[in-house]
């Protein structure tokens, strides 16, 4: 017995040094080959894609995953495509942080369940708390409680964004001073709510104020653009878009499947965003809006959110961003496309956050007025959040 008991605790101690060692490392080298840029900066752009992007009012961009991967926000690094001071060094307005909770193993833009998941072991890796080992609640309210410690330990640098209050507020102090930013929490796939209604209070006091239904699998509101069945909301998708358009919560169709997108146009006056797509007219694939969506978007009042990856864009510079940007001004007007880059979403993308003169490089060679990438690249956002967040 006494054997077995110190032959089962050297077990334990040697296991334990392992996790440890492991924990110390993997977490930042998982980080920095999932999220990788094609060029360095500091980014070349011309002398006139420079001072226009210069002379914007406001900059920002609808989706980023970077709280996923529990780097310092607040400190500069050398990789990953997001954190506040290269967000300060673009003079960011805006910054979405967007919270995946579970994504399933051998990802891919066609077919997945929800049977298995790599967030576990990441969290796990990452020494986050035990309950969100389990809960996706917990997970997504964890990332949401690690915005709001950088924005206290910013010295007022960094602000999260919770109401038009908040966002009036910011705008005054923003304009006298640069070098400050923010952001406002969302979420990828209502799978977050471990399958209950009132977790969408839970999220929203958390500080979650806009969420998409799916992420990559189906769940229980209805089906993904990426999963088996490819059915629309369910009664439970219902109600949980029923309790987000009564907490003013915006609604995120990134990931749906078709039938979702018909669904929540048909059931809601609220207006739709997607927080960042691509749009089949360049780039035909499961994930991305077809013409008929992009003007249900408009109609609604929403925004579309062009991303920055190659899956979304057919291409891996910015100006296939900038196609499909060009393509869904002319298709559905300038008022209703932001940027909705996917920065530090499992992605490559060309440049980081401070890379974004050269969209408006890009958008220039195409043609596209100084008015209307100034919607683009960050009015449009400016004024939508200033309809849409809850009052306080
Ligand atoms: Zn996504």
């Amino acid at each position: 017995m006494k054997k077995f008991l110190k032959i089962t605790g050297y077990t334990v101690s040697f296991l334990l040094i392992i996790y440890l060692t492991a924990s110390m490392f993997v977490p930042e080298i998982v980080d920095k080959d999932h999220n990788q840029i094609r060029q360095k900066p500091p980014y070349q752009v011309s002398e006139e894609a420079q001072q226009l992007y210069k002379s914007l009012d406001f900059r920002a961009d609808l989706h980023c995953d970077a709280l996923l991967w529990k780097r310092d926000l607040l400190k500069e690094h050398d990789f990953g495509q997001v954190d506040i001071p290269r967000m300060i060094k673009a003079n960011m307005g805006l910054q979405g942080f967007t919270i995946v909770t579970k994504s399933p193993k051998a990802q891919n833009f066609d077919k997945n369940t929800g049977n298995s998941d790599n967030i576990t072991l990441l969290y796990m890796m990452q020494r986050r708390p035990v309950s969100s080992w389990k809960s996706l609640t917990k997970r997504a309210e964890v990332q949401c409680e690690d915005l709001f410690d950088f924005e206290k330990r910013s010295k007022g640098l960094f602000r999260v964004i919770l109401s038009k209050n908040d966002f009036v507020r910011y705008l005054s102090d923003k304009r006298k001073n640069r070098e400050i930013t923010a952001g406002f929490l969302g979420v990828e796939g209502a799978h977050a709510l471990d399958g209950e209604l009132e977790n969408v209070e839970t999220l929203y006091k958390a500080g979650v104020r806009m969420m998409s239904p799916t992420h990559f699998f189906d769940n229980k509101l209805g089906g993904s653009a990426h999963g088996i069945s490819h059915k629309g909301l369910t009664d439970f998708g219902k109600h949980v878009i029923g309790e987000m358009t009564k907490k003013h919560m915006i609604i995120d169709i990134a990931h749906s499947s078709p039938k979702i997108i018909d669904d929540i146009i048909e059931m809601t006056d609220a207006p739709v965003i997607s927080s960042h797509t691509g749009v089949k007219g360049t780039c035909d694939n499961v994930r991305n809006l077809s013409d008929k969506h992009l003007k249900a978007i408009a109609r609604s009042g929403g925004l579309v959110g062009i991303a920055m990856f190659k899956k979304a864009v057919c291409g891996t510079d910015a100006s296939a961003t900038a196609k499909a940007i060009k393509y869904t001004i002319d298709l559905i007007g300038a008022d209703h496309v932001a940027l909705g880059s996917d920065f530090d979403g499992s992605v490559t993308t060309p440049f980081d956050v401070t890379g974004l003169p050269l969209i408006v490089e890009e958008l220039l060679k195409l043609n596209v007025s100084e008015e209307e990438i100034r919607k683009v690249m960050g009015e449009n956002v400016k004024n939508f959040m200033l309809e849409n967040l809850p009052d306080e």
